[in-house]
């Protein structure tokens, strides 16, 4: 029969749960991508993000190609138009089965079910492969069975589970026959919907809201899209992964992987990750290299915030994973959020970070958490403004890992650690980043600075004095959580 995969953000022909299972049942395969960019701005992704997707895009149309498997394109505007627009596409193509990868968000769920629904009406099957985490979401359980709230009895648990069966990533699906006369995949089809529709085999230059064009998007062109891209990367990596223990925490030193943008938007899997880790760790999820099983525990953190989405829908809908913490008085200032924005506070760390956010669209995971600290705590501005921005800018942009990140630091979600942990911006800049190299980075007006006046500046001309008492703040984030008690 004929299959049709559905692509989102998975965008990959290795180790792809839906194109593998399709290539094993169908005969002939035909894949399409559906753009909903006001869906995709009303849950606020950036230009990076979606410049960075399409540029993927592009590159899996290619590798589909090779296995003869053409590679559709429509632009709705919503998820709400999806269920309608399917059922034409396999209808006309006369598809028998929908394959895609599941996606966790609440809407993204909502989607998923109303197209299955739709579909069925129709003798259609959609099916959704667990393909996004290492185990699927609700696989992980405590001894009563209920989810984990907490990393790192989640993490023991999941790795027991994991290590019953091997991570074997799967093969890419072989070269399909092409249709025989008559039959062959049509080049572009026009949709009986509103707006006169087109599904075609041209990826466009342009879409509403967003700046994709990757040529002159000076922000994506540091990141070379596609899976190919994605698995260079990784063996690059996996050459200096010994010491991402000792030296992950220093921004300067760059020595993280860099490979959130791909892990997000699907160039590469999880999986893959994971295989290469382990097989360089002789098997060892928490043992033998130190930094290996560092980087191991990174990613585990990744499926951590993607099963706390599915186990509690209240963090889809822009609720604290703690009721109680709603009570805090956060404060809506929107010049000192502006000031945070721009990496103009007058803490240099500070600066650097958001600025480095503004410039590159991504930021180093020790300065999501000093800068996330210092405006949910020291400033008391509600994290969901940060959530939102980060969101907006950020190349590698996931709601589970954004809404874990800042719910993590603002104290409002899952943390085994007390209330009163705020990041002092001034030691953690001292501490990760000690001759400022990464400050005169970003920061260039402070480059005359010695390494100890570069943390906490003197009064200068060309750079702002602090906005506001970072210890006071401390104080007053500290008496507001508190009061919950
Ligand atoms: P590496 O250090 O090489 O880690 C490898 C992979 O592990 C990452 O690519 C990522 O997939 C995963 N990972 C590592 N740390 C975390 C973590 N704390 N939580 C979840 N997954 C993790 N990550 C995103 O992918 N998207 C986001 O939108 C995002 N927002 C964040 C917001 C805040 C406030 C904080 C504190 C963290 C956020 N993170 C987010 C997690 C982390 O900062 C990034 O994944 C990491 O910096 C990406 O760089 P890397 O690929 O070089 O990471």
């Amino acid at each position: 029969g004929r299959g049709l995969v559905w692509f989102r953000n998975d965008l990959r022909i290795q180790d792809n749960s839906a194109l593998y299972h399709a290539g094993k049942r169908c005969e002939q395969l035909a894949a399409v991508f559906i753009a909903c960019p006001d869906s995709w701005q009303s849950h606020n992704e950036g230009d990076a993000l979606v410049a960075f997707r399409m540029a993927c895009l592009h590159e899996l149309q290619t590798q589909l190609q090779t296995r003869n498997i053409p590679l559709y394109f429509l632009q709705l505007s919503t998820f709400s138009q999806v269920p309608q627009a399917l059922e034409q596409i396999t209808r006309r193509l006369k598809i028998e089965t929908v394959f895609a990868n599941a996606e966790y968000p609440l809407n993204e769920q909502r989607r998923d079910h109303a197209v299955r629904d739709r579909l069925r009406e129709n003798g259609v099957a959609a099916e959704y492969h667990s393909d996004r985490t290492l185990l699927p979401p609700g696989a992980v359980r405590t001894g009563a069975g209920e989810p984990y709230k907490v990393f790192t009895p989640f993490k023991r648990a999941l790795i027991q589970l994991c290590a019953e069966s091997e991570i074997k990533p799967l093969p890419v699906p072989r070269k399909k026959p092409l249709p025989k006369e008559g039959a062959h995949w049509p080049k572009w089809l026009a949709l009986e919907l509103e707006e006169n529709k087109k599904l075609t085999q041209k990826i466009p230059e342009h879409l509403p809201h967003f700046a994709i064009d990757t040529a002159k998007s000076g922000i994506v062109k540091g990141w070379k899209s596609g899976e190919k891209a994605a698995q260079k990367r990784l063996k690059l990596f996996s050459e200096r992964i010994s010491g991402y223990q000792a030296e992950r925490d220093f921004p300067a030193l760059d020595s993280t992987s860099h490979l959130s943008p791909y892990l997000n938007c699907g160039a590469i899997s999880i999986r893959q990750c994971m295989q290469m880790a382990l097989n360089l760790n002789q098997g060892h999820w928490q043992s033998g290299n130190a930094g290996i099983s560092c980087w191991i525990s990174e990613l585990i953190w990744r499926d951590f915030y993607t099963h706390l989405l599915v186990d509690f829908p209240h963090l889809s809908k822009g609720q604290p994973f703690k009721a109680e913490t709603d009570q805090i008085p956060w404060r809506y200032d929107k010049d000192l959020f502006c000031r945070w924005s721009r990496g103009e506070t007058g803490v240099p760390i500070v600066d650097a970070a958001m600025r480095q956010l503004n410039e590159i669209a991504w930021m180093h995971n020790r300065l999501r958490m000093v800068v996330a600290s210092f405006l949910s705590k020291n400033l008391l501005i509600d994290w969901r403004w940060g959530e939102r921005y980060f969101m907006q800018h950020l190349i590698d942009g996931d709601f589970a890992s954004n809404n874990g990140g800042w719910q993590w630091t603002a104290s409002t979600g899952t943390d085994a650690a007390p209330y009163f942990r705020v990041f002092n911006p001034y030691s953690q800049s001292q501490r990760f980043d000690p001759n400022g190299d990464f400050i005169r980075r970003y920061v260039p007006e402070l480059d005359s600075l010695n390494n100890k006046e570069i943390h906490d500046p003197p009064s200068m001309a060309n750079y702002p004095s602090v906005i506001c008492d970072v210890g006071a703040g401390r104080k007053r984030a500290i008496e507001v959580f508190s009061n919950l008690k």
